[in-house]
């Protein structure tokens, strides 16, 4: 289900347990929670059919572990309920004052969100195990193999776009997910999942760079610009380095098409020149950038990624 923000007329918190959850994650800042059953996921076919595409890059671990993504309850032993959360990130581009750009979930000023997640679960976690002092719980921030938008999906937070983003209605897709799992039973809304409201759209189809989105809801990984120039262990080719524009970190342009998400563009200059980063020492991007989302990729592939953009441009 989708929080909405507070107003004047809605209903005190009462002793119901997901009033009062829900109450406490808008506090701590979550724009949508769901809540679902640890079932079979709903689109756990499309993912195996997907694994067995061989569309995965180098990112093998993907296919591992199918039985505990098949079955949830195996995360978490007595398993009852999942809580499906949303946190929204900066729609603000980062930018370098020589006009190079990273992803928007990058948020250079901010401490991975892997790390702020955890802590905003940990203190929402306490609602629960308050309401449910039996209750045990796992939380988890890609953490665990477990189908996080099917069960946002299911719970009726979105719907999942042809870009394979979750939608939240009236948000968009700059969202960070996460999950609570929980012993406690915790009542379900009855929410149905929302119906995909691409209607005949294919903006992103249309923009994906390099064809990565293949077909509504097919991504080949291998092609994606994300896993390129932050997965991939290998160093990006110039062909990519074509297709990056100025962006050396992630992709966002099939968001950025997406007329559901509607904030207008805005730049955070934040961000050191590509000249100072390609000058810069491992202890200096550990100090700036150590605690960062910069820090999954390293500086050697923050490097080259750069260097294939502008090895592209000379071309
Ligand atoms: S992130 Fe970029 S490269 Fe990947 S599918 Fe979207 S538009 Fe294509
Ligand atoms: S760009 Fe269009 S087709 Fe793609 S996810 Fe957004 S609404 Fe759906």
């Amino acid at each position: 289900m989708i929080t909405k923000s507070p107003t004047r007329n809605s209903q005190p918190a009462t002793h119901n347990p997901t009033s009062r959850l829900i109450e406490k994650a808008k506090h701590l800042g979550f724009l949508a929670v769901g809540f679902s059953r640890p079932e079979r996921p709903m689109f756990f076919d499309q993912f195996c059919e997907w694994i067995a595409s061989d569309k995965q890059g180098d990112m093998r671990w993907i296919g591992r572990h199918l039985d505990l993504r098949e079955n949830p309850k195996t995360l978490l032993e007595g398993c009852q309920t999942i809580v499906s959360l949303a946190y929204p990130y900066s729609s603000k581009k980062p930018c370098t004052p020589d006009g190079f750009t990273t992803a928007r979930y990058t948020e250079p000023k901010k401490t991975d969100y892997h790390d702020q997640l955890r802590e905003l679960g940990r203190r929402l976690s306490r609602i629960i195990v308050e309401e449910y002092p039996e209750s045990r719980i796992r939380i988890c921030v890609d953490s665990a193999p477990i189908l996080e938008r099917s069960f946002a999906y299911a719970s009726g937070m979105g719907f999942i776009g042809k870009n394979n983003m979750l939608i939240i209605p009236g948000h968009g897709s700059y969202v960070f997910l996460m999950e609570i799992l929980t012993t406690a039973s915790l009542p379900l809304s009855k929410n149905k999942p929302v119906k995909s409201q691409c209607g005949t759209c294919t903006q992103c189809l249309d923009a994906c760079p390099t064809g990565a989105l293949e077909s509504p809801f097919s991504l080949d990984a291998s092609k994606c610009l994300s896993y390129l120039t932050i997965e991939c262990r290998g160093a990006v080719d110039s062909k990519a380095g074509r297709y990056m524009d100025n962006c050396f970190f992630g992709c966002d342009v099939c968001q950025e098409v997406c007329p559901f998400n509607t904030e207008r563009y805005s730049r955070d200059f934040s961000l050191p020149s590509t000249d100072e980063i390609l000058g810069m020492e491992e202890e200096c991007f550990k100090e700036q950038f150590g605690k960062t989302a910069f820090a999954r990729a390293g500086l050697g592939k923050i490097k080259s990624n750069i260097k294939a953009i502008r090895s592209a441009v000379v071309q």
